[in-house]
């Protein structure tokens, strides 16, 4: 697809975020990303864009490419994906008469292995840009977060491009290919407004591109269907991942390429001229590329919303870890002051009878030592012995007022010590309950 298309499709994807009816397990994250998303969407034209005008990638990572197994025996059948009901890609291809027929894949083509990298990428930025300080080196911007959001829905939607998942090669390579592409993009440029000068959408007062008067009738329907379109959260019975999704995504688009440009004639001889002319493209153009852009819009709101609500999951999980550390901590110290004071009267006196004995055992020696210098013989010994009794007896006395100190603290602290262990339990039940609104059965990621 060309740049102003992957752009629209972007934007619109957030618009089918913003306005289609999100399950209710998932109805806050999607509201905090589209806020999010609004702050950064002067970058899709060139996010969304940087795939074909840097990576480059496209020979390996925009396609996969699938085609008919003509060497299997007659009557082999193979599974393809069970897909979400609402994909018209699906619905049209369960009528297809390849349906179910053996395919061959081209095993350097990784279109989908991109999109799945993307998406882990993604969350695992969200999760350094949360735990870093702010100003460390190694922290993502969100700017940065964004254009990879942008980025990936250019390889999503490249996978609902019929021939980029069509192994048939047609007169003059690409000539057929990038004419269906242009329509598009032409069809975009002339819906939209747009800043050529600071490469983005003018936009609209709900912050989406801003139509022209001569609205065309495709972008008019994706519009449509974005908000009525049931919105399936789940991937589909096939599926349980990006990875899954967009493989069936392919799996479609492959079937689909036979309606958009039909097999009835050798791929070599169909120029753009002979397409031109075709049944295909005079009568069903229209109705084809509403099912693949339209569908294109829903793909990379699931894949981003799937990849956003996995970050928020994570983010509450880590919250809830955090404060159940704290009210751990607070408990702690707590039992901690009890203990102290429980234990009080029994140290208390347990030391003071030490003190007792040292103090005993420290006049003693001063009395042995006083009688021994009133006899005027050696002393050194007795001196020495007085000091160390004299020594302990300090320890002892130590001891004691440190167990004392020790009490009065836990007794002054003890009422603030409780309040900050209620509070720290108060805030992991509400974190309890919060996160328990979002872990319904519904949740399966
Ligand atoms: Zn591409």
């Amino acid at each position: 697809m060309k740049k102003y298309t992957h752009a629209w499709l972007a934007m619109m994807a957030m618009k089918r975020i913003e306005t289609a009816k999100i399950p209710a397990r998932q109805q806050d994250d999607a509201k905090a990303l589209i806020t999010w998303f609004k702050n950064y969407r002067d970058f899709v034209l060139s996010g969304a864009w940087y795939p074909d005008s840097v990576f480059k990638d496209m020979s390996t990572s925009h396609i996969v490419k699938y085609e008919p197994d003509t060497s299997a025996p007659e009557g082999t059948t193979v599974s393809f994906r069970v897909m979400p009901p609402t994909l018209q890609l699906y619905q049209y291809g369960l009528k297809s008469d390849m349906y179910g027929k053996p395919f061959l894949l081209n095993k350097r083509h990784n279109i989908c292995d991109r999109c799945e990298s993307f998406t882990e990428s993604l969350i695992d930025s969200f999760k350094i840009l949360t735990m870093e300080n702010d100003g460390s080196p190694i922290v993502p911007s969100n700017n940065h977060i964004a254009m990879r959001f942008f980025i990936l829905s250019h390889y999503i939607a490249d996978a609902h491009m019929p021939l980029h998942c069509d192994a048939r090669s047609f007169y003059n390579d690409n000539e057929v290919h990038g004419f269906i592409e242009d329509v598009w993009d032409q069809q975009v440029r002339s819906s939209y407004y747009i800043d050529e000068d600071n490469e983005r959408f003018f936009y609209d007062p709900q912050g989406y591109p801003l139509k022209q008067e001569t609205f065309s009738e495709l972008m008019q329907y994706v519009e449509d269907e974005l908000r009525k379109r049931q919105f399936i959260w789940s991937w589909g019975a096939g599926c349980g991942n990006t990875w899954d999704y967009m493989s069936g995504i392919s799996q479609y688009s492959y079937l689909m390429a036979y309606r958009l440009v039909p097999a009835d004639h050798a791929p070599s001889e169909i120029s753009k001229a002979l397409y031109m002319e075709s049944e295909a493209f005079k009568e069903h153009f229209f109705e084809y590329s509403k099912v693949i852009l339209a569908d294109a819009v829903e793909s990379i709101a699931k894949v981003w919303l799937h990849a956003w609500v996995r970050y928020r999951d994570w983010f509450r999980g880590t919250e809830l870890a955090y404060f159940k550390d704290q009210l751990k901590k607070a408990d702690k110290n707590l039992k901690d002051a009890n203990k102290t004071i429980d234990d009080y009267p029994e140290k208390k006196d347990k030391q003071a009878a030490k003190v007792k004995t040292a103090k005993e055992t420290a006049d003693a020696k001063q009395a042995d030592y006083d009688a021994a210098v009133a006899k005027g013989g050696k002393t050194e010994k007795k001196a020495e012995s007085l000091a160390s009794a004299q020594a302990k007896l300090a320890e002892a006395q130590e001891k004691l007022d440190a167990i004392e100190a020790a009490y009065k603290e836990a007794e002054a602290s003890l009422e603030n010590l409780k309040a900050l262990r209620l509070a720290a339990k108060i805030e992991v039940d509400r974190k309890q309950a919060e996160i328990k609104r979002y872990a319904d059965s519904n949740s399966g990621i």
